[in-house]
This record gives structure tokens, C-alpha cells and sequence, in this order.
């Protein structure tokens, strides 16, 4: 139970929601920044402008999945007010409060360091991005419906990477009749791949992997579909590029060649806001225990 907590949720999407639920349902006291015009009401929760928050009581602050803006603005779907957490926010809080996100940037880095305050980025851990993975793998399988007007069915299908995410989609993709040819540079990846029963490739040989792709499918973060790669592509492949932004697409050079490159992200939320916050709100509420349990052990 997370009794006597005090946590602040800033803003987010309906994913944030599902947190909420899990949170109030621990026993957390909750304020809740960003929600004006959230009809709905939860036991142990008030909503606040920014304003209005004593922050010398936080335990923690749960951020939006991607942490704050540039400036540290707060994105949220639940108001129209502006939000922004500086440092100064920070630095009014106890020593031990800690701050959550699902990723962050140089702004939210450079306010964290500069008050000293912990902070986790949950799509760092293995377990929040492989169960993520499942979400974006129906994402991934609806765009692809909706873009073709062909089966996944004895597609050609490639693709590249072959992480958390991209072994989820190789196998769906695989589960529904696809020729999955899957693209990676380590060799354990390379005789994983082998042994899963796709056709493994060296990202290295990826030029003349392409020349009969239907569907490629990206989860490199780094520049890999390039217009070298795309120009060796039928006219008809369909790019879903998963990757976190800018993605590994040159989206200019295939729109000028005619091929669909989509950029695809944040498909959880999309497509399972519900499951995707009941992901991120089982994690928290067992790190915030844990987090109490060390704090108590300590005092
Ligand atoms: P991951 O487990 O770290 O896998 C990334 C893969 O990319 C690994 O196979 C890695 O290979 C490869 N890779 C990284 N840099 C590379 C490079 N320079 N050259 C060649 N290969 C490289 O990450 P993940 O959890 O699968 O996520 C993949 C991407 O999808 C991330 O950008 C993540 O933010 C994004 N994502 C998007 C959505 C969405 O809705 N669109 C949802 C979840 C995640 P090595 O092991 O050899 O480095």
C-alpha cells in the first residue's frame, strides 16, 4: 500500500488516467495538475493549478510519458492552462522526493540535475518496454492494414532491429503468415533470429534485403532507412517507421520516390491507452513501494 504518499501527477494523456486509478487505489494521496477539465473524480485525489501545490510535501511527481516540453512545458489533453516545471518547482521539494517519466530530454535532465532530485525514466526498464511492445504491436498491424490493400499474408516483410519491440513485431507479423526477414548486427541477435524462424540478415547487407520488400518495418533510432536504402525498394513498399522521433526514415527522399513512409509514434497510447496506463501504473506503484520500504529502512 502507498498510505501517507504524497504525489503530484502532472497533466499527460488518458494513460495517465489508468495511474490514477492504480495509484488511489494503493492509498496515495494524489494532486492532480493539469486535469481542470476532467470531469471524472477520484477518491484521494484533488485537483490543482501549479500554482496552488505545496511541493515541500511531494514524495514524487509522475511526469507525462515524455517528460516535459523543451521549455518544460507539461503536455496534457485535461486543460488548457499552461504548465511548466522549473527547477525552482523542484527545489522546493524533500530531499527524497523522486520524479518519474517515461523518457526525458536535455531540459528535464538539466532541472533534475540542477536540484539534485531523483528521477527514472520507466521506458528505460525492460519489463515497461516489453509489455509496451504488445500495444505497439496491434499499432503497428493496424497501420499496416489500414496503408495496404494486401494480406500480411505471404507478405515480404522486413524488419529492422531486434529489440524489445522488434522481436515482438517479427513474430506477430510471422503468426499471421508474413516471410519475415529480420535485419540486426550482433550475432546472438543474427542466430536468435535464426532460431525464432525468421530470415536473418546483417544490417550491413540491408540494400539488397529490400529489393523485394512489401512492408519494412524500422525500430533502429539512427538514420538506416536511407534514400540509398529506399531507392532499392519496389514503388509499393509501405515503411512504418516505429522509432522514437526523428525515427531512422528519410521521409523526404520517399515521399520524392512515391513510397508510403509513415512515422509512427506513440502507439500504445493510441491504440491502448488503457492497457498502456495500467502498464505504467502497476510499475509505479511497485517502485514507489519499494522506494518507501529503502526510505523506512533508512530513517
Ligand atoms: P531496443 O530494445 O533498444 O532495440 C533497438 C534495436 O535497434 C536493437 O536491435 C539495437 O541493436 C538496434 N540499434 C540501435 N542503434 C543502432 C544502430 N546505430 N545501428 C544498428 N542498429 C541499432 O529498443 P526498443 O524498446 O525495441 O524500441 C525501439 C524504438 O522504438 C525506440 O526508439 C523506442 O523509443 C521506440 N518505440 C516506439 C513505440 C511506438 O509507439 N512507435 C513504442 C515503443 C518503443 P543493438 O542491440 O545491436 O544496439
Amino acid at each position: 500500500m502507498l498510505t501517507d504518499l504524497q504525489i503530484a501527477i502532472f497533466g499527460g494523456d488518458a494513460r495517465q488516467l489508468e495511474v490514477i486509478r492504480k495509484l488511489t487505489e494503493q492509498g496515495a494521496n494524489l494532486v492532480l495538475v493539469g486535469f481542470d477539465q476532467l470531469d471524472h473524480g477520484f477518491t484521494g485525489a484533488s485537483k490543482m493549478d501549479i500554482g496552488e501545490v505545496d511541493f515541500s510535501r511531494l514524495d514524487c511527481i509522475v511526469l507525462p510519458v515524455n517528460g516535459t516540453g523543451p521549455n518544460g512545458e507539461i503536455d496534457t489533453i485535461f486543460s488548457n492552462k499552461s504548465i511548466v516545471l522549473t527547477s525552482a518547482h523542484l527545489k522546493k521539494t524533500p530531499k527524497h522526493c523522486h520524479v518519474y517519466s517515461g523518457i526525458t530530454n536535455a531540459y528535464l535532465n538539466g532541472i533534475i540535475a540542477e536540484s539534485g532530485r531523483g528521477h527514472t525514466q520507466l521506458f528505460e526498464r525492460d519489463d515497461v518496454a516489453i509489455y509496451n511492445s504488445i500495444p505497439t504491436v496491434e499499432g503497428t498491424l493496424m497501420m499496416v492494414i489500414q496503408n495496404t490493400d494486401t494480406t500480411i499474408h505471404k507478405s515480404n516483410t522486413v524488419v529492422l532491429g531486434f529489440g524489445r519491440v522488434g522481436m515482438s513485431v517479427a513474430r506477430a507479423f510471422a503468426a499471421l503468415g508474413a516471410k519475415v526477414k529480420v535485419g540486426a548486427r550482433k550475432p546472438e541477435h543474427i542466430a536468435r533470429i535464426s532460431e525464432m524462424g525468421f530470415i536473418p540478415f546483417h544490417l550491413d547487407h540491408l540494400k539488397k534485403e529490400v529489393i523485394d520488400t512489401d512492408v519494412c518495418i524500422n525500430t533502429v533510432p539512427f538514420q538506416i532507412v536511407t534514400s540509398d536504402i529506399i531507392s532499392k525498394m519496389p514503388t509499393h513498399t509501405l515503411i512504418i517507421d516505429l522509432a522514437s522521433k526523428p525515427g531512422g526514415t528519410d521521409f523526404k527522399y520517399a515521399e520524392k520516390r512515391g513510397i508510403k513512409a509513415l512515422l509512427a509514434p506513440g502507439l500504445p497510447g493510441i491504440v491502448a491507452p488503457k492497457t498502456a496506463g495500467q502498464i505504467l501504473g502497476n510499475v509505479l506503484s511497485q517502485l514507489m513501494q519499494v522506494e518507501m520500504v529503502n526510505r523506512k529502512g533508512k530513517a
